[in-house]
This record gives C-alpha cells, sequence and structure tokens, in this order.
C-alpha cells in the first residue's frame, strides 16, 4: 500500500495547530538564569483566539493539551536536572493556606480547610498548568459552530465506590450521580449495531480490515476469528483458545489462583493457551486507556479479573462479556467537578453556576485571582519549594520568569508525590523513598472534531479497538445532557484513547512506566496528527470521510503523569498496613499536610477527594 502524503492527508490545512520544540532548559546542577526562567514561561500558550469567546479562556486551546508545553519545563529542570533557582525576593502575601496542585484533591483541600478549619481561611492556590482541575480538564470546540464539550482526561464518577465524605461533598455541590445517569446515554460504544469493532490496519496486518462485534473479551466464532489477518498459525491458535475442546488442567482453586497472580497475561497466553506471537500482539494494548499498561504488566489474574479469557482452561466459568459497569458523567468528564468546586470557592468567577448549569455556566479566568478574593488560584505558577517555619510554611514558586515566595499557616502538597522530594527537602529520607515509589502511569485522550458522525453511522460502529496503531481505542463521544448541555448540530468528537508502549528492553514495572512517559514526551503534535490523519483515512473514508475537510479541531492531551499507581500482583509485595509507601510518603511533615490521589495509591477522583479530607484533618490536629 502507497502511503499518502501529508498534503494528501489535509496536514496542511489549517485546523488550530501549535507544537513547540521541548528544549532542555539547564545542565544539572546549574542556577537557572532570569532568561532561562523567561524562555520556559514563554513556552505557554497564548490566550484562546477564538472569536466566540472574549478573555483569556484555556478550555478553547487546542493543540497539545493536558500535560501543555510550558507547564512542566521548570518542574523538569527541578526534578530532574537538579536545577537551582534565584532567590526570591521577601514575601509579600500571606495566607492561612496554601495549596500546591490545583487538581481535584487541591480544590477539594481548599474547599474542606474552609469547612473544617475556618470558613473565612484566606487561600492561595498555586497549579503549575494554564487551567485548573489536574486531569479532570475541560476541551471546548465552537469549530463546528454550535458548541462541543468532550473530556480531556478525567471520565467519569464511580459513585457506588464512595466514602461519606465524597458522598457528603458531592451532595453539598448539588450533585446526584443518579439524577446525572438519566441525562445520558452515552455507553462507550456499544450502541451502534456493529460496536465494539476491531480494525486491523494495512501497515501492521499487511490490509485493512473492519471487524463488526469484535472484542477479544467476548466468545469470538470459528468465522470471527478466521477472518483475523496475522498467521495461519496464529488463527488456529485462537480458535483452540477461544473455542476449542479442552482438557482442563488439574488444579486446584487455591493452585489456579496462585499460578495467575504470578505470571503475566501474555505469558499466561504463551505458556498456557499456546498462543503464537501474532495472536498474543493482539491483546497489547487492549488495556492502555483503563490500566495505562500494556498487557505484560498485567498478571493473568489482573487480566481474567477485567474480562479476559483463560479460565476454561481450568475448567472454570468464564462470562465471555466485555466488562461494563454503570458510571454517571459530564460532558466534559469530572471537569464540572472541578468547576463546581472552584465556584464554590471563588464564587464571583462563575456567578450563577450550579449542579444543572455547570457544564455551560460561564468562566471568568481573570477574576480567579483577584487580590479581593478570599480564595485565590494562581495558574502557570509552578512551586519549587517549601519548608517549615518557625510560624508556618514559606512556599516559592516561579512564574512569569521570576521565583516568587509566600508564606502561610499551613500548606497542603496536592500535587505528584515524585515531585515533593524536591519541592521539600528537608522531608525525611524515608519517606522520600516512600513518596518516590510513587511513578504515575502515562495516558493519551486525543479529541478530533469531526464534522459529523455520517461515516461511523454509515459502518454502523460508535467504538474501535486498534491493536496496530497508537491510540489503542477510539470511541464516539456523544449523548450526554447533563450539567445544563444539549449537544446540538452534527459535529462531534471521535475520541483516541490509550498510552504510548514503552520500549521492549523495558522490563521492571518502573523502566515501563518510565520508558512509555518519555517516548509521550518525545511526540510531538505533527506526529499525533499525521497518525489521526492515517487511521480516519484508511478507516473511515471507505464510508465517505474526506481526511482533509472532515478534520474540524485536534486536541491532543497528553498525561505523563496519569494515573495514581496502584500496587500491582506481579510487581508489589503485600505490605502490613501502615507499612505500603503511600501510607508512609502521605505522613504531615510539620506543617505541612500531603494528598493527591497518590496519598491513596489509586486512580480515582474520589479519591483524590478522601486524601485531600484526611490531609486537612491532620492540619487541624495540631492547630
Ligand atoms: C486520562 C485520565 C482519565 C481518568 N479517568 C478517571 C475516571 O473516569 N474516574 C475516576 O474516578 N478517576 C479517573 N482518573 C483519575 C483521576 O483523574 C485522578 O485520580 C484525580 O483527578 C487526581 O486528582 P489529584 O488532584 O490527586 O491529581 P491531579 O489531577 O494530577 O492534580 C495535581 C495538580 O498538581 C499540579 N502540580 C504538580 N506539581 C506542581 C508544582 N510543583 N507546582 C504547582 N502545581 C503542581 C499538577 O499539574 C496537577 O494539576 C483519570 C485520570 C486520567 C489521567
Amino acid at each position: 500500500m502507497t502511503r499518502k502524503t501529508d498534503k494528501q492527508l489535509g496536514m496542511l490545512k489549517p485546523i488550530r495547530r501549535r507544537d513547540f520544540v521541548q528544549g532542555a532548559l539547564v545542565t544539572a546542577g546549574t542556577a537557572l538564569t532570569a532568561h532561562q526562567l523567561a524562555a520556559a514561561d514563554a513556552l505557554s500558550p497564548p490566550p484562546a483566539a477564538d472569536p466566540a469567546i472574549s478573555g483569556e479562556y484555556p478550555p478553547t486551546r487546542t493543540g497539545m493539551r493536558g500535560s501543555h508545553p510550558g507547564a512542566y519545563e521548570i518542574a523538569h529542570a527541578l526534578g530532574r536536572e537538579g536545577a537551582r533557582f534565584p532567590q526570591p525576593a521577601e514575601a509579600k502575601e500571606h495566607y492561612d493556606l496554601v495549596v500546591v496542585g490545583a487538581g481535584i484533591s487541591g480544590l477539594a483541600a481548599a474547599y474542606f480547610y474552609r469547612q473544617k478549619i475556618d470558613p473565612d481561611a484566606k487561600i492561595l492556590l498555586l497549579e503549575n498548568h494554564d487551567d485548573f482541575g489536574g486531569h479532570a480538564k475541560r476541551n471546548e470546540f465552537h469549530q463546528g459552530g454550535e458548541m462541543v464539550l468532550s473530556l480531556g482526561g478525567t471520565h467519569n464518577l464511580e459513585w457506588w465506590k464512595f466514602s461519606d465524605v465524597v458522598t457528603g461533598l458531592l451532595s453539598e455541590l448539588g450533585v446526584d450521580p443518579h439524577a446525572m445517569r438519566e441525562d445520558m446515554t452515552f455507553d462507550y460504544g456499544h450502541d451502534a449495531p456493529n460496536s465494539p469493532a476491531m480494525w486491523f490496519d494495512a501497515d501492521t496486518y499487511g490490509q485493512s480490515r473492519l471487524l463488526p462485534n469484535f472484542s477479544l473479551r467476548n466468545r469470538l466464532t470459528k468465522e470471527q476469528i478466521e477472518q483475523i489477518p496475522i498467521s495461519e498459525e496464529g488463527r488456529e491458535s485462537l480458535l483452540h483458545f477461544y473455542t476449542g475442546a479442552v482438557e482442563p488442567l488439574a488444579l486446584s482453586r487455591a493452585e489456579v489462583e496462585t499460578l495467575l497472580s504470578r505470571i503475566s497475561y501474555p505469558d499466561f497466553l504463551r505458556e498456557y493457551a499456546r498462543l503464537t506471537e501474532d495472536a498474543i500482539q493482539l491483546f497489547d494494548k487492549d488495556q492502555h486507556g483503563s490500566w495505562g499498561l500494556e498487557m505484560r504488566a498485567l498478571s493473568a489474574a489482573e487480566a481474567i479479573e477485567v474480562g479476559y479469557p483463560g479460565l476454561q482452561l481450568f475448567g472454570q466459568d468464564w462470562e465471555g462479556e466485555d466488562f461494563q459497569y454503570p458510571v454517571a458523567m459530564w460532558p466534559d468528564g469530572n471537569a464540572s467537578l472541578a468547576r463546581l468546586l472552584v465556584a464554590k470557592l471563588i464564587p464571583e468567577a462563575a456567578p450563577g453556576a450550579n449542579a444543572q448549569n455547570i457544564a455551560t455556566a460561564n468562566f471568568d479566568y481573570s477574576l480567579l485571582d483577584r487580590e479581593a478574593n478570599d480564595v485565590r488560584l494562581r495558574r502557570n505558577a509552578t512551586v519549587i519549594h517549601t519548608e517549615n517555619t518557625d510560624t508556618g510554611v514559606s512556599v516559592t514558586y516561579a512564574s512569569s520568569g521570576n521565583i516568587h515566595r509566600v508564606t502561610a499557616t499551613h500548606s497542603v502538597l496536592a500535587c505528584y508525590h515524585s515531585i515533593i522530594p524536591h519541592l521539600c527537602p528537608a522531608i525525611p529520607a524515608a519517606q522520600k523513598d516512600a513518596l518516590k515509589y510513587q511513578v504515575k502511569m502515562p495516558l493519551i485522550l486525543t479529541n478530533v472534531l469531526i464534522r459529523n458522525r455520517h461515516a461511523l453511522d454509515k459502518l454502523g460502529i460508535d467504538a474501535i479497538s486498534c491493536p496496530g496503531r497508537l491510540h489503542g481505542r477510539l470511541f464516539l463521544f456523544q449523548g450526554i445532557q447533563t450539567g445544563g448541555y444539549q449537544s446540538k448540530g452534527d459535529a462531534v468528537s471521535l475520541v483516541f484513547w490509550g498510552s504510548v508502549s514503552p520500549p521492549k528492553d523495558a522490563i521492571d514495572i518502573r523502566s515501563q512506566l518510565r520508558g512509555s512517559r518519555q517516548r509521550l514526551l518525545e511526540l510531538s503534535l505533527d506526529d499525533f496528527e499525521r497518525e489521526i490523519r492515517m487511521v480516519l483515512d484508511e478507516l473511515l473514508s471507505p464510508a465517505g470521510f474526506d481526511v482533509s475537510e472532515d478534520i474540524l479541531a485536534i486536541t491532543v492531551n497528553r498525561w505523563p503523569h496519569g494515573y495514581a499507581y496502584e500496587y500491582m500482583q506481579l510487581w508489589d509485595p503485600d505490605w502490613e498496613e501502615g507499612e505500603a509507601p503511600h501510607e508512609i510518603a502521605r505522613q504531615r511533615f510539620g506543617s505541612i499536610a500531603i494528598a493527591n490521589a497518590d496519598a491513596g495509591a489509586s486512580a480515582y477522583t474520589h479519591v483524590a477527594i478522601d486524601q485531600a479530607s484526611r490531609a486537612v484533618d491532620e492540619l487541624a490536629a495540631i492547630l
């Protein structure tokens, strides 16, 4: 097959596109000059130039978002290069609380502090991105005429796992997940008649083939397996695994459990199911989005628990159905939850915003950090140092090419745990080691705004797995009318979802995560755009999609520090209670408390909230 040129793929069309060369800012151990600080600052994206929006409004920015250029260079200079910074001037601002990181955990910490410690508390939130919410990020498009909302990171509410603290907060914010479910029909692409589908691309499999109603977690039939464009032996091995009459291995249940918890799923497929390498490859990226990992990082037990086949080899039942569970969602993911928290903390910035209208409420970003506010939210501000003082805490941050210092009675570090040892060098060594144990899982969520869904409707699909491509899965994001949003018009976001495979020679879990992160950071916006256009051209042009005309905007939300690390069977021991790294890592240090989902070693919105509540309780206890 002949590859199309960039021009044929429409790469030169004027959709909003902005990218930056990411150069190292410093050499190890050197002091950053004012010039280098200003250079990092200049990477921050410009104000949105969308005619529908006046003033600065980050949710409408397209191109490279998530961890966008300008957000992380200072932190990387500090953490990776050991950069030193100029001394800040004397602190001019004093607060009751300074929160580092305005993700869900930081916002919730500010909320709980005012609720539990002082309703009039003066609070400053410092955030290194140009938007608040952390992973809970809103992508807002106007290129198709009517506003189209999509998620930029965190997807949904898993309310059945909520603690009383989280349920209480939601209720105070007016959020009712049960009612929200009545306003949504979206279910991750299980609606269309041929969904979910799997698409085998020509580059990887020699021919382009779309197989309808095809999921590796379903009972594949002989007819389906015969269509898979891999080797004859590969198809036979799959046929035997999915449909063959197997003589069960004579092992007790306990022996099966032990075996499955100690072997990776691909090794299990290789050694016990006798799949060929090209058959095993089909599974590699199937959990990229849900876990942020390749299948080789999962134990066989973990894979089987989320629905993959295997138990039949031991004579046990296998349901053979896609793993699905009910969730409540906003049309911008949990960004609406972050917006509700900001509206409570800084009501002037979003007058009249409430749970019923939060998805469409106006936010005036120019009012987030006014001197008159009791709570101030300062964006594009990277904290580089915190320390306990005789009177509380001192916090130093870089912003606008300068170094600033503020003081406070208390601080909550609601940022990633792996940066905390660099921000707070006085923390005891054992706690630093525990903080560094958290290596987050990289993720990508790319929104491609397409003119309409006609081609997908023609094919009868709204969710597709792509085992050979960069993004392992695509789904149409439509059908969520919560928070006052009504999707009108034809334009719709097709979400490309997954992670980046680490190098093959990255073996242990941390090497896999770091290798994946490095690769993610090395991909330019052009790389993503070219990949997206190639996929859509090959997949959808047979159904009438014109890749050079029908793509209206692309927003790549890259999350090099995505999910909090959750302990895994193949890589982590079973710690005694109180001895797990996250329990040691989150201990209060003087007037500095530690929150973030990392503190719960669990990548959920509700965990981020619970940990904020615990951190504030720890500060209340020393008053
Ligand atoms: C793509 C994706 C999808 C997800 N989907 C779901 C889901 O469907 N449901 C669910 O429950 N959970 C989901 N999660 C997990 C959930 O989003 C997180 O657990 C939760 O939002 C984390 O919130 P947080 O405040 O702890 O951390 P974060 O959101 O990471 O916020 C921390 C903030 O601190 C900032 N920061 C870091 N260092 C500094 C510094 N030095 N100075 C200033 N600021 C700093 C960061 O930039 C960030 O904005 C998802 C996560 C991702 C990445």
